[in-house]
């Protein structure tokens, strides 16, 4: 049976097929439900008319009422234009029409009393509105006191006579056949608790808000609903994933003893304390862990990687750690192995390249747990590498990962899953991480190793190019690296490239004594990894590059940091870049280049980065300024395309909607509670129309 709002638009009165096809295809609205879901985007503000003299050029779209003193055309024919002044009680002002001068003069009357609806500019010392709807006043447009909806539309639209005012005009003839079947979602406990007003008000309040504290209800009410039903499917993952899958115990705590007592290199931070002892009461406790470690570049995430390691591997087991590059794998390895031949444990790169004969020799240990500690890129997830026993694996760079090559690594361990930790150095505000990583547990290193030299980030134009060339003499000549960075962005690569060569070639004029790198995405991988090594053993100065550099490496003696073109790159991009430096003892800098010209967001991301280095002030400023769906990596993830809350925006919205589907589930995980029905029959529903919920069973 096909409900209400499922019918198609074309049989709504005043639509019809053609309109519909339209509607169908310009705005992705088919149905009923959809229509009423196409919410205004704002506003107009008619809550009040403004008396002439207290109007000023900064006041958005205002109504007026009053009478025409005098109109006239003025100016040459081609050019002419109709000058209305327009009176009330308290003083007199210019209308002025530019286009459409006849059929206006034609409409308007002196002496009538109009209502006048448009935004008031100043020209000159007047203050004078342009094109401003106008239209006699009538006993409807005399009750002033609503808020007029705008909806979003498009010119394709507009020409068969659906714009704005026309959509709400068959949004209200829905809305009147559809409120009394709108269902309430939520438990009437839950909107008791967080003082909402039904569904039924929301919906209609959002269209035809009978003022702004409506308004501000309905939005509330919508926004908490849409973010309860997100943060219920991902805490159900969550208790179905617990429930499912039981974890492996880790209590032996003599490695790391040992390790704690005799090898640590250095003390660990509060932070890099804290995220242990989470780790570790997942890691003990009977349930598989699926926990996410977030933490800034250069904030010690290897060393917890370790750590953590060596409870799996103290009880028994394997350990693994998966890297999207192999640049970055064999960097981990190093890394590792370091601490690992201290503690006399068995520990293995592999990668693409690892020698026939080399991985022949790590599946063989894998096999029978002579190994205890296997690094790589996704070579490790192939069919053939099988583990003895493996407990714990560690993802690094979660993004460049999917889910699906997440969820192969559990399966390396077919009778029981190892416990999962998944590194990320992208800082990412709370709000997107409770909903793109809601169904894991979230660690977070917060602070920086103690003895950190703050990066210095400055702005410069190009045209200081040659001071800034003196000032990396200056570093070079005092021993330090630097890492001179190109945009290479897919739509314009070629220019890109080229103007990545000509700055190659630039720098090796500046410094023509000075061995130079360059790396770049469309080399090989052998001569990328060449280039690479050369720069990390010192034997060239300055690397020139584009963005392949940005995640993970590890030369603590590149001190300086130039970002050429730094207005086309993103915020959580810039900041990946400046990670590269600031590794070793000596003061670091970064250097953010662009021209003269820089639009108005460029100019907030480049001052963002001269103001801070803390990563998550930095992710936070990214979301307000890009919305959650162009964030790095989030793009693919579904959860996020919200009909009207915003990650950016409603974090305390979210908290409260994450609070109350917590409540709910912890008293009836299956809902099956009477209380709960209306939850269940919503779940129901989206089940059948949406993809995010069907894994759910
Ligand atoms: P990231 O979180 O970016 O992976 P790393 O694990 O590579 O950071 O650590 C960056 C550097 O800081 C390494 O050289 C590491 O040895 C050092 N380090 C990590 N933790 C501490 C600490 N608690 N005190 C001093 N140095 C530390
Ligand atoms: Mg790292």
């Amino acid at each position: 049976m096909q409900g209400f709002f499922e019918t198609p638009i074309e049989f709504l009165k005043g639509v019809g097929p053609q309109k519909a096809a339209l509607l169908n295809k310009e705005l992705d609205i088919f149905t009923y439900g959809d229509l009423i879901q196409h919410y205004p985007f704002r506003y107009e503000d008619r809550t009040r008319f403004y008396h002439i003299r207290e109007v000023d050029a900064s006041m958005p779209y205002i109504q007026l009422k009053g009478k025409i003193r005098h109109l006239e055309t003025v100016g040459p024919p081609r050019k002419r234009r109709l000058v209305v002044y327009f009176q009330d009680e308290t003083g007199e002002m210019e209308l002025v029409w530019f286009k459409g001068v006849d059929w206006i003069l034609k409409k308007l009357q002196p002496g009538v009393e109009y209502v006048v609806f448009g935004r008031p500019t100043a020209f000159g010392r007047k203050i004078n509105m342009a094109h401003p709807e106008i239209e006699v006043l009538t006993s409807f447009n005399v009750q002033s006191g609503y808020l007029q909806p705008v909806y979003s539309t498009t010119e394709k639209l507009k020409k068969k006579y659906l714009d704005s005012k026309a959509l709400g005009k068959i949004i209200k003839t829905l809305l009147d056949m559809a409120s009394p079947r709108l269902r309430e979602t939520l438990p009437p406990s839950t909107l008791d608790e967080y003082r909402l007003i039904s569904k039924q008000q929301a919906v209609r309040q959002i269209h035809l808000p009978d003022n702004h504290e409506w308004l501000q209800k309905a939005r509330f009410r919508l926004k908490f609903e849409e973010l309860f039903y997100v943060q219920l499917r991902l805490l159900k993952l969550k208790i179905t994933r617990i429930d499912k899958f039981k974890g492996m115990v880790f209590d032996s705590a003599d490695l790391l003893n040992t390790f704690y007592h005799e090898h640590l290199p250095f003390e660990l931070t509060g932070a890099q304390k804290k995220v242990i002892r989470e780790i570790y009461r997942d890691m003990r406790s009977s349930q598989q862990m699926n926990r996410l470690l977030q933490g800034d570049v250069g904030s010690g995430k290897t060393i917890v990687a370790f750590i953590c390691m060596l409870l799996a591997v103290g009880s028994g087991t394997q350990a693994a750690l998966m890297a999207p590059t192999e640049i970055l794998a064999i960097q981990h390895y190093n890394g590792l192995r370091e601490y690992a031949q201290k503690m006399g444990l068995r520990i293995a790169l592999l990668t693409g390249s690892t020698k026939a004969g080399e991985r022949k020799i790590i599946h063989s240990y894998l096999k029978s747990g002579e190994l205890h500690i296997l690094v790589g890129t996704h070579a490790l997830i192939e069919e053939k590498v099988q583990f003895q026993k493996l407990g714990l694996a560690i993802v690094d760079e979660q993004h460049r990962f999917g889910v699906a090559q997440r969820s192969k690594l559990w399966q390396k361990n077919k009778d029981l899953y190892p416990h999962v930790l998944v590194m990320t150095a992208t800082p990412i505000p709370r709000t997107l991480a409770m909903t793109l990583y809601g169904d894991l547990d979230i660690s977070t290193i917060d602070e920086l190793p103690a003895g950190r030299k703050p990066i210095k980030t400055v702005h410069r134009y190009d045209s200081h190019r040659l001071k800034v060339n003196g000032f990396l003499k200056e570093q070079i000549s005092e021993g330090r690296q630097v890492y001179v960075v190109y945009p290479l962005i897919e739509e314009s690569e070629k220019l890109d490239l080229k103007h990545l060569m000509d700055g190659y070639e630039s720098i090796c004029r500046a410094f023509p004594e000075m061995p130079v790198s360059i790396v770049h995405g469309k080399m090989k991988a052998d001569a990328k990894d060449y280039e690479m090594n050369r720069f990390v053993k010192g034997e060239t100065k300055v690397m020139v590059a584009t963005t392949v550099i940005e995640v993970g490496v590890n030369v603590p003696n590149a001190s300086v940091m130039v970002i050429e073109n730094a207005e086309r790159f993103g915020l959580a991009q810039l900041h990946q870049l400046r990670g590269r430096v600031g590794r070793g003892a000596d003061q670091s800098y970064c250097l953010l280049l662009t021209n003269y010209k820089l639009s108005k967001e460029a100019r907030v991301r480049i001052e963002t980065m001269v103001r801070t280095n803390n990563g998550f002030e930095i992710a936070d400023t990214d979301l307000k300024l890009r919305g959650p769906g162009d964030l790095m990596g989030t793009q693919q993830s579904g959860v996020l395309d919200l009909l009207i809350a915003d990650l950016g925006k409603d974090g305390e919205i979210l908290q409260s909607a994450r609070q109350a589907a917590q409540a709910v589930l912890t008293h009836d995980p299956e809902l099956s509670q009477p209380r709960n029905e209306n939850i269940k029959v919503q779940v129901e529903a989206m089940r059948k129309t949406m993809v995010n919920w069907s894994r759910i069973s």
